[in-house]
């Protein structure tokens, strides 16, 4: 789950990452409100899950309330690089005299974790990459050794940050660190961490990807997966338990297992034509989770046809097809359907549903003949 901004630095503010005071707004009477509330001047910043937003617009300091009415009012409802604009995050402006670039991320192929430092932040650390390699510090990390205050403070000497800055950015980077392995991040970045010309160091940006696999040990999260969806279909599937991203295609698909859906979804893209989505049932493929998966590929306007992948493993074809004809009971379909069942207990299944076939509710035996009906359908034929 990627966190906005303004929930990264709440994030961080919990971990005691120095951040600068500040308040979301989703109106510009509400930005004003907490501009007035804040002091100026002050940052308005266009909330969205996605970088470069200084140079698109998205970021505008404002000296008063009418500045802050009329920044607010261009940035609401802006689009960056196709995420409209819905949130501005108001904060006390900063008087940066340096910008500099730390993030942890996990190195998967040397089973470490992997910090990178530089002294040339602000701008994106990949362009620094490309043009300026040796200005980023890289540091492997042993999980199962942490890393302390002795080491970051050589880190940023290493980094060459201004002397100034390396006490407070050690102390920072050890934070980041804690919050990154104990905040269950799979990302924690801060382009730029500034030092201001008070001398102070923060974070005034806050990239953070929070590994979902974790979420049950964090019920604070809850509030931030509420944001999380701005896809419709997407929101409707995660109420229901389900795992499910929202494609541009016309075919509905339902497969089991994470695996076979990606397959259908090649496979229906091999016969020409396009899935309106990724849907894994997982394991178990009951009546009740049949008719959440159809349920929420019917609500989907762009459907022309659905295409239900079934291999029985543990889960035997004949209770599969029990299910299918349950769910279908319950739910008004408004596409037709064509089913794939094969595995364990294939024969007994399509026994089972044999009576039911009609012209809106179709067997085929393999998944290529499956995935060129279900084209056809959704193409008319
Ligand atoms: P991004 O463009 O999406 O990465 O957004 P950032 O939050 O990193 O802001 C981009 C740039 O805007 C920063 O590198 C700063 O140069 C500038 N900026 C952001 N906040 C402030 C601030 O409080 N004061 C000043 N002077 N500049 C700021
Ligand atoms: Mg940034």
């Amino acid at each position: 789950m990627d966190l906005f901004e303004y929930q990264g630095k709440q994030y961080f503010a919990q971990f005691g990452i120095p951040v600068s005071p500040g308040g979301e707004a989703d109106t510009v009477d509400e930005a004003v409100a907490q501009a007035e509330k804040i002091g100026y001047p002050v940052v308005v910043k266009a909330q969205v899950r996605v970088g470069g937003r200084g140079k698109a617009g998205g970021i505008k300091l404002a000296n008063n309330a009418d500045e802050v009415r009329e920044h607010a009012g261009n940035i609401l409802g802006m689009d960056i690089k196709g995420h409209i604009v819905r949130r501005v995050w108001i904060e006390l402006s900063s008087d940066i005299a340096k910008e500099y670039y730390v993030s942890f991320t996990l190195d998967r192929p040397n089973k470490v974790y992997l910090g990178m430092l530089s002294a040339e932040g602000g701008v994106e650390i990949e362009e620094v990459a490309v043009s300026n390699p040796d200005a980023i510090i890289m540091l492997s990390i042993d999980p199962t050794v942490g890393l302390d205050l002795a080491t970051a403070t050589k880190w940023v000497a290493d980094a060459k940050l201004d002397e100034q800055a390396r006490e407070q950015a050690a102390a920072l980077i050890v934070q980041l660190y804690t919050c990154y392995v104990d905040g269950d991040c799979d990302l924690a970045e801060i382009n730029p961490l500034i030092l201001t010309t008070d001398g102070i160091v923060r974070a005034l940006d806050a990239k953070v990807t929070l590994d979902a696999n974790a979420s049950y040990r964090h019920p604070e999260w809850e509030v931030w997966s509420a944001t999380d969806t701005e896809d419709p279909r997407e929101a409707m599937a995660k109420e229901k338990g389900l795992t499910y991203i929202g494609l541009t295609g016309d075919v509905g698909i339902i497969a089991n297992g994470a695996g076979l859906a990606m397959s259908t979804l090649d496979v229906v893209n091999q016969v020409g034509g396009e899935a309106a989505n990724f849907l894994d049932i997982g394991g178990g493929a009951n009546a009740d989770v049949m008719t959440a998966a159809l349920e929420v590929i019917n609500a989907d306007p762009a459907v022309k046809s659905i295409f239900v992948n079934i291999f029985g493993g543990i889960t035997r074809v004949d209770e599969v097809a029990k299910g299918v004809i349950e769910a279908l009971k319950r739910v008004d379909l408004k596409s037709p359907i064509v089913l794939r069942l094969d595995g364990t207990n294939a024969v007994e299944g399509r026994a089972l549903l044999a009576e039911h076939l009609n012209e809106n509710l179709v067997a085929e035996p393999t998944m290529l003949d499956a995935a060129r009906t279900a084209v056809a359908m959704a193409n008319g034929r």
